[in-house]
């Protein structure tokens, strides 16, 4: 069998092109029984599940030697976004290693992250080392769409492929950031949920030439106008609060979370570009994103519709709804066009501290702190059947590495000394994890 190390693993990953176009359009199929090979010839049994043509997620269970515990799972998805070959240093798909770095669509989001978990279990399994916890591995398809070919369909689909799991880990979290010096490293405890809003005004068709007091466009006008304008209050979830007073102690800012008259924006001022891990989720957001009426310039239309994308902070639900039905007003109505749950996940919990534990022994200056995600992961398809997620792939990334810009990005890459660095972090933490 051949050795392979992480890099190589990565690159042969994001090789193989699986781009998600959306609405059903990508096949992850190449790369499933990509990693059902690597993982077959060290003797893991691999189940491939597919939900559609082409649509395929691969699933294994590692035992564990001790089978009173909860079972983990570590999670992480096949397909990409898209990435156009013109704007690239290198071709997205060539999984180039150049001056000891990675290029290619996936090389951080999150071709890395399954290249890591790959080398991991296969040197275990090469080793004949088990962990203490069964550990599910799920590789999906589907997360960078909607997950229903994904995440989506094993969750409703095969709940038993995860029995037993109570926690799991996957994307968004580990990495470092660079704050002044300081080298953070923050681990995804919760996400923000997803609220994505049709609003519909219906109003009187009429020519173009004559009065009208009821007039759709205008009244839809007037709701998003509304929407973009709300400032949204502050509303601390258990997570952010733990953010910014590690981050405060992390960075020597005093940030003290209960204080009545707590200042969050002047905080955020303070903690510098730390900011950026907090300031989408001390509060909800409303982000108009799409408009549509009317078919000629001179004809009123009697419907006009719009989109919004909400964002919703865990235990706000209610409060979203009822101040979007404020704003929008009478004239307008909504509803949902698509929804995610939000997420939370203890920060006191011994798997969080097991996280930290490996992180600080590999990198002896890590400062660990919890942060909720502004957006989501297939976490929260997992978390129905009822498993915590925490965003937990260790890179550890220099200074010139704006690991936030590369996702999504163009010349997203990764730094092979990073892929090594999480390869280390990981089998400390799956090994040492009770
Ligand atoms: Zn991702």
């Amino acid at each position: 069998m051949a050795e392979l190390d992480v890099a190589e693993l990565a690159s042969d990953l994001i090789r193989i092109d699986t781009t998600n176009r959306g609405g059903g359009d990508c096949r992850e199929r190449p790369a499933a029984e990509y990693v059902a090979e690597r993982l077959g010839e060290v003797g893991i049994e691999v189940r491939l599940l597919e939900s559609a043509p082409g649509r395929t997620n691969a699933v294994a269970r590692i035992a564990g030697s001790d089978p009173d515990r909860p079972g983990l799972l570590v999670h992480g998805h096949l397909d990409v976004v898209p990435a156009d070959p013109a704007g690239w240093s290198v071709h997205p798909f060539s999984g180039e290693i150049r001056d000891g770095v990675l290029w290619g669509r996936g090389a951080v989001d999150m071709k890395n992250m399954v290249a890591m978990t790959l080398s991991v279990v296969r040197s275990w399994a090469q080793a004949g080392h088990r962990p203490r916890r069964d550990i599910v591995l799920a590789f999906t398809a589907d997360e960078e769409d909607t997950g229903r070919y994904g995440a989506g369909y094993l969750a409703d689909g095969h709940p038993d492929l995860f029995e037993g799991c109570t926690e799991g880990i996957s994307e968004s979290g580990g990495y470092t950031f660079h704050v002044d010096g300081r080298r953070l490293y923050p681990i995804g405890a919760a996400e923000r949920g997803t609220a994505w809003l049709t609003l519909t005004a219906r109003g009187t068709a009429g020519h173009g030439s004559k009065p009208n007091r009821d007039n759709a466009v205008a009244a839809l006008a007037d709701a998003v106008h509304r929407i973009a304008g709300y400032q949204w209050p502050v509303r601390l979830t258990p997570t952010v609060r733990a953010a910014l007073t590690r981050m405060g102690e992390a960075l020597g800012v005093e940030v003290d979370t209960d204080r009545p008259d707590l200042d969050v924006d002047a905080v955020l001022e303070q903690l510098g570009p730390a900011r950026r891990l907090v300031e989408s989720t001390v509060r909800n957001s409303a982000n108009p994103t799409m408009l549509s009426a009317g078919y000629k310039v001179n004809v009123i239309p009697g419907e006009a519709t719009g989109q919004v994308d909400g964002r919703v902070l865990p235990g706000t639900e209610e409060e979203f709804e009822k101040t979007i039905t404020e704003l929008v007003g009478p004239r307008v109505d909504w509803q949902y066009y698509h929804r995610e749950v939000p997420l939370s996940a203890p920060v006191d919990s011994p798997t969080f501290a097991s996280m930290s534990a490996a992180l600080r022994a590999e990198d002896p200056d890590a400062h660990v702190v919890p942060y909720c995600m502004g957006g989501g992961t297939d976490a929260k398809q997992f978390s129905r059947l009822g498993i915590l997620g925490y965003g937990f792939a260790p890179l550890k990334l220099p200074p010139e590495f704006d690991y936030g810009a590369l996702f999504h990005g163009v010349d997203e890459r990764v730094p092979v000394s990073a892929l090594e660095f999480g390869v280390r972090v990981l089998d400390r933490f799956l090994t040492d994890v009770a």
